[in-house]
């Protein structure tokens, strides 16, 4: 039976260590500071901002959420992020997504400092990924890869398979499990046989975003199996794009829905808040 890859455990320590890393920043009067630009009503995302105000309170991060009208226009929300670029007082920010219709994502976040990119997912912060040049991680690949080191497995020479090849979760990923030394192959919906690359993984992510996608035929014996996707169960709870009661067995480690790789991805914003403040700081010494 696999062993579970308890995402709850690693987000505490996680937590711990930036409301200590939040609180020495404070004794030298650096205050750390996340803002939130939510725009409209949409309830996922009215919670989700919530529930990021609350982990700011928890480690000692003081948040601002900056709330617009479905109607705000575009140049209103272009002009908010060059105001919070320039704001000192900022350490990080991130634009709450998806925006309503009629708004493109694209250009705010382009125009977002890499050094204030918490998200990690402005087109500069992925280029600076991309050649290996410092920079804030997205939340969700970063989550995943603290995760495993978490838990002693070595990426080292591992061949990885990744599913999905999207800018929030399949790319970075990629990246960081290259950056590990992993080999790495990346699937998505015009994969030809993809059991037949999947069986091959030491490591497998699964972010597809399709409920119970990957089942027992999909993984090999040993393998370590991390599930991204989050879909609502009909009755009540979570489900991931993995079929655990196939997998469990199969698997050497997989990781819950819930209780695996969400509780990281909210951990990581904190640590790159954090990660945001310290090098401001740095940067007014020199
Ligand atoms: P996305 O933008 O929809 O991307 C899905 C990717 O999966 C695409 O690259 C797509 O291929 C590929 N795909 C879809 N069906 C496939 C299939 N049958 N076989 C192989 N590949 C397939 O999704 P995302 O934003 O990356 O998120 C993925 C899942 O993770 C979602 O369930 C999301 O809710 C969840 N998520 C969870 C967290 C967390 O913290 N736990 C964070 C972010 C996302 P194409 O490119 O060819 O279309």
């Amino acid at each position: 039976m696999a062993k579970i890859l308890d995402g709850k455990a690693v987000a505490a320590e996680v937590r711990a260590e930036v409301a200590s890393g939040v609180a020495e920043l404070k004794e030298k009067g650096v205050p750390v500071r996340l803002d939130v630009v939510l725009v409209g009503a949409d309830p996922a995302s009215v919670t989700y901002v919530s529930s990021k105000e609350r982990d700011s309170a928890e480690v000692g991060i003081e948040s601002r959420v900056h709330r617009y009208p479905d109607d705000v226009p575009q140049e209103e929300l272009a002009a908010l992020v060059g105001q919070l670029n320039g704001n000192p007082a900022v350490s990080g920010f991130f634009i709450q997504l998806p925006l309503p219709d009629g708004l493109d994502p694209v250009p705010l976040v382009s125009r977002i400092d890499p050094a204030k990119d918490v998200d990690g997912l402005s087109p500069m912060s992925a280029g600076r990924l991309a050649v290996g040049l410092p920079s804030l991680l997205p939340c969700t690949p970063h989550g995943i890869i603290r995760l495993l080191k978490a838990n002693g497995i070595d990426l080292a020479g591992t061949e990885a398979v990744v599913v999905g090849r999207s800018n929030l979760v399949g790319k970075p990923l990629a990246q960081l499990l290259l950056r590990e030394n992993a080999t790495v192959t990346v699937c998505h919906s015009r994969t030809r046989d993809l059991p037949s690359v999947t069986r091959r993984a030491d490591v497998l992510v699964v972010a597809a975003g399709r409920r119970e996608m990957v089942g027992s035929e999909h993984v090999g014996e040993g393998a370590v199996v991390v599930d991204v996707g989050i879909h609502r169960r009909d009755g009540a709870g979570l489900v991931g794009d993995v079929r655990l009661e196939e997998v469990e067995p199969k698997a050497a480690w997989i990781s819950p829905v819930a209780g695996g790789v969400g509780p990281m991805t909210r951990a990581m914003l904190l640590h790159n808040a954090l990660q945001a403040a310290r090098m401001a700081a740095e940067a007014a010494l020199r």
